[in-house]
């Protein structure tokens, strides 16, 4: 039985005041719209909010996996494969990249595109890329107690951060006996 939770923390839902002028928001459908938005009835601003994307890799180094202990919340003290919110200004492989760096201290040559995992509950999308390192030598950073290279028969299933990680792991690893490494588009639902 897979527990882990499905997500990194969502978005806000709204914020009580228009960024533009500061005027108490309104929620509701605006004219030509089909659904409801915070809007400022006062200059007419609309907050769009839209899903967020989660952008990581999966590094290998020598048939060993690349994963990182989380310091921070959600889910400290679990097991992730290195992956954050995508900024502003960057292309998926680059944020991905930049995770990888800041978690775990390692550079990887970005591989293929991997998974595209929706999570609608959330309004997020995870997407990981395959990704190798040349060597062994981590330097976790501030966001990790720790980043290890896992043998394949060595993942700590019980101790992972998120679904997202352990179903692209899982797909991993059979893809490892079939040598056939297909890009994987899918969704997550809710937990029972
Ligand atoms: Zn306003």
């Amino acid at each position: 039985m897979d527990k882990s939770p499905d997500f990194y923390f969502p978005a806000p839902r709204s914020s009580n005041y228009c960024g533009q002028c500061g005027t108490p928001i309104t929620r509701r459908v605006p004219p030509g719209d089909n659904r409801e938005r915070d809007l400022c009835e006062h200059c007419g601003a609309i907050n769009y909010q839209n899903p967020r994307l989660v952008v990581g890799t999966l590094p290998v180094w020598e048939d060993k996996i690349l994963l990182c202990l989380r310091a921070i919340e959600p889910r400290a003290n679990t097991w992730t494969l290195p992956a954050g919110f995508m900024e502003l200004a960057e292309t998926t492989g680059e944020g991905a990249l930049r995770e990888t760096r800041e978690e775990a201290g390692v550079e990887v040559a970005l591989g293929k595109l991997y998974t595209v995992i929706d999570i609608p509950m959330v309004d997020q999308i995870h997407v990981y890329f395959l990704a190798s390192a040349s060597n062994g030598n981590v330097d976790p950073g501030p966001e990790s107690l720790e980043a290890k290279y896992y043998g394949f028969d060595e993942i700590p299933w019980e101790n992972l951060s998120f679904r997202s990680v352990s179903s692209t792991l899982k797909h991993y690893l059979n893809d490892v006996k079939t040598g056939q490494f297909d890009t994987r588009y899918y969704s997550l639902e809710p937990s029972r």
